[in-house]
């Protein structure tokens, strides 16, 4: 049977879901969530793994093939690995990543690779756990290091390390990370500071462009454009030390955007389809679902609305809703 190719309305294949399985999380990142007052979805709202399976079986044949399950953060949710297994079974999908702060990884990884997980993108701020915790807001016996060996130990692939770069704050660490580059075969990639949810104090000061986060990691030799990683090619940019066995990459949606290329969309914890990260463009595919209607008509109707860009530059900081509720 040969595939159908779902398009939107300005001819991008989408054929990559971002899945939220919780809006909660262990951390209260500086620039993701505020330390209280967030009001946590009732139970009953949160699709079930049946339910979030069932999603996916009904677009698998529109073309759906990768799938990443993040968050809020996506290992505190009871038995992740049998959620991995379920969508692993689903004829037509191809590839699943998990996107983690990694404070589960070493318990987890070996299990999740065994269920069908392919890949992993850990957060890492810092290397220095003093950091880690005033960043996070919240101290764990952990170190990122040790959860990108146990991934790679377990056999994921690639194990990307996703740093979000902010100055005075973790900016010195930036050639730290840069080295890990020439000791292991992992991706680092430096994000810039998007205004999305809580900011606690932080302001547009704090970005620190791509251009100066390259000039930065050059201090371990000359940084050569480079293919990134043979699997999960997102939005970044990679860079490579001669002959290092890891990749730099700079992602950095508030000077670029990567609308043109867009294979993406999202379904929220509570079992919203988000056509764009940015915006309202977000339709109930939980109560249909639940009514046992079939969710075709609703994707294509949604993807005919998925917008052309993302407006993030004209936008207040702190006027979009986190990451962590959206499913970033
Ligand atoms: N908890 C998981 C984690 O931290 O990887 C998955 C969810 S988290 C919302 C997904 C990604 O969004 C993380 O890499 C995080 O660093 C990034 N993120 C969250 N808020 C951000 C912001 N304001 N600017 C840039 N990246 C952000
Ligand atoms: Fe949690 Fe990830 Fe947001 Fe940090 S970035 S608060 S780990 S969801």
């Amino acid at each position: 049977m040969t595939a159908i190719t779902l398009k939107d309305q300005f001819g991008r294949s989408i054929e990559y879901l971002r899945i939220s399985i919780t809006d909660r999380c262990n951390f209260r990142c500086v620039y993701c969530m505020p330390l209280e007052g967030l009001e946590w979805l009732p139970k009953t709202e949160i699709l079930t793994y049946e339910e979030i399976t069932e999603v996916v079986r009904q677009l698998a044949p529109l073309g759906l093939r990768r799938l990443r399950l993040t968050g809020g953060e996506p290992t505190i949710r009871p038995d992740l690995v049998a959620l991995v297994g379920m969508l692993k079974a689903v004829p037509g999908i191809e590839d699943i990543a998990l996107s983690t702060n990694g404070v589960k990884l070493p318990e987890l990884a070996a299990p999740l690779r065994a269920a069908g997980l392919d890949r992993v993108n850990i957060s890492a701020d810092s290397l220095r756990a003093d950091r880690i915790a005033s960043i996070a807001r919240r101290k764990f016996a952990f170190d990122p290091v040790v959860s990108a060996q146990s991934a790679e130990a377990a056999g994921l692939d690639p194990i990307k390390l996703n740093v979000v770069v902010m100055r005075g704050i973790n900016d010195d660490e930036i050639a730290d990370f840069a080295r890990l580059t020439l000791e292991h075969p992992w991706h680092v990639r430096f994000i810039e500071l998007m205004p999305v949810g809580e900011m606690a104090n932080l302001t547009w000061e704090h970005v620190v462009p791509s251009e100066e986060v390259l000039r930065r990691a050059s201090v371990h030799g000359v940084l050569e454009p480079s293919g990134g990683p043979a699997r999960g090619n997102g939005p970044a940019a990679y860079h490579r030390f001669a002959g290092a066995p890891g990749t730099i990459g700079v992602i950095t949606p508030m000077t670029h955007t990567y609308c043109g290329s867009c294979n993406r969309v999202r379904l929220t914890a509570d079992g919203r389809l988000r056509t764009c990260l940015y915006g309202d463009h977000e339709v109930n595919l939980r109560d249909p679902l639940r009514a046992g209607a079939a969710l075709e008509p609703i994707f294509r109707q949604a993807l005919a609305d998925k917008p052309k860009e993302h407006n993030l530059l004209q936008m207040q900081v702190g006027g979009l809703r986190a990451l962590s509720q959206v499913g970033g």
